[in-house]
C-alpha cells in the first residue's frame, strides 16, 4: 500500500510525526506537508504563483517533502505525480484541535482530505480535541493509534468516490474507545470584530472572540466528543441542498 501523509500545521508539527509513526506499519509512506502553518486556510488551489517542494526531515529523521503551498496543494502535487506510485490512502493530521460542524469548510486538515476525494483517492482527516490552553507536550499517541485502526478499515472497505472520513478524537481516551459514526453537527461561532489602529492611525481588524462551542445533538460529531467518544463522520463533496431543489424550481426561473 502507498499512503500519503499531510497536515495543515506544517511539517514540523508533532501531530504529523505521530501520524507518520502510526501509519508506518500499513505500507509505504510519502509525506508532503506545508512548510508553515496553514490552519483555517480552507480549500486552496494555488494558481498564480509557482509551487516549490523541497526535501526535509521529520524530527525522527524520516524523509519528507516540505511544500510552500496549502495543504490541498500538497495533496494535489503528490497525487499528480510528485509521489510516483499510485496512492491508496491520504491521511491528514493530526490537527491539535477538533474539526466539527462547519469547521470542515475552514479546516486545512479536512480540505486536504477533500482534495484527495476530488482526485478519487481514499482520504481521512484526523483531529484531536486538545483542551483549551494546552499547547505544549500534547499527547497525540492515542489518537494516532485510532487513526491507524481506521486506516486499516478504510483500505479494506474503500468508500465511494467523493466521500471522505472526518475523524475527531477526544483528548482523554478510554482503553477501548467507542467509535461513533456521526453526522456533521452545528458549531456555534462566537467571533467578534476587534478593531485597532496601526502606528499611522489606520484601522486594522482581527476576528477575535471566544473559541466556538457547539450543539451536542445526539448523533452528531459535537455530541460524540462531548460523550468522550471518537467521532467518525463520512463527508461528501456534493453540498447540494437536495430538499430545496423542488422549491427553487417553483421560482419559475427563466
Ligand atoms: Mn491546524
Amino acid at each position: 500500500m502507498q499512503l500519503l501523509i499531510t497536515n495543515d500545521d506544517g511539517i514540523k508539527s508533532p501531530g504529523l510525526l505521530a501520524l507518520v509513526r502510526a501509519m508506518r506499519p500499513l505500507g509505504q509512506l510519502a509525506i508532503v506537508a506545508p512548510d508553515r502553518n496553514w490552519s483555517a486556510s480552507g480549500h486552496v488551489k494555488t494558481m498564480h504563483r509557482p509551487l516549490r517542494a523541497y526535501p526535509a526531515l521529520l524530527e525522527d529523521g524520516t524523509p519528507a517533502l516540505a511544500c510552500d503551498g496549502a495543504p490541498s496543494d500538497c495533496v494535489a502535487l503528490a497525487l499528480l505525480g510528485l509521489v510516483p506510485d499510485p496512492v491508496d490512502l491520504v491521511v491528514s493530521g493530526i490537527n491539535p484541535s477538533a474539526n466539527l460542524g462547519h469547521d470542515v469548510t475552514y479546516s486545512g486538515t479536512v480540505t486536504a482530505a477533500m482534495e484527495a476525494a476530488i482526485a478519487g483517492t481514499q482520504a481521512m482527516a484526523v483531529s484531536l480535541d486538545v483542551p483549551e490552553g494546552l499547547t505544549d507536550d500534547i499527547d497525540f499517541a492515542p489518537a494516532a493509534q485510532v487513526a491507524g485502526q481506521l486506516a486499516r478499515k478504510m483500505l479494506a472497505h474503500p468508500l465511494p468516490d467523493g466521500v471522505l472520513l472526518n475523524v475527531n478524537v477526544p483528548y482523554v481516551l478510554h482503553d477501548n474507545p467507542h467509535l461513533a459514526v456521526t453526522r456533521q453537527g452545528l458549531r456555534l461561532y462566537r467571533d467578534e470584530l476587534i478593531e485597532r489602529s496601526d502606528p499611522r492611525g489606520r484601522p486594522y481588524y482581527w476576528i477575535g472572540g471566544e473559541p466556538p462551542s457547539g450543539v451536542a445533538e445526539p448523533g452528531t460529531d459535537v455530541w460524540a466528543l462531548s460523550e468522550g467518544q471518537v467521532s467518525v463522520t463520512p463527508l461528501q463533496l456534493d453540498l447540494t441542498a437536495h430538499d430545496q431543489i423542488d422549491s427553487l424550481k417553483g421560482w419559475s426561473l427563466a
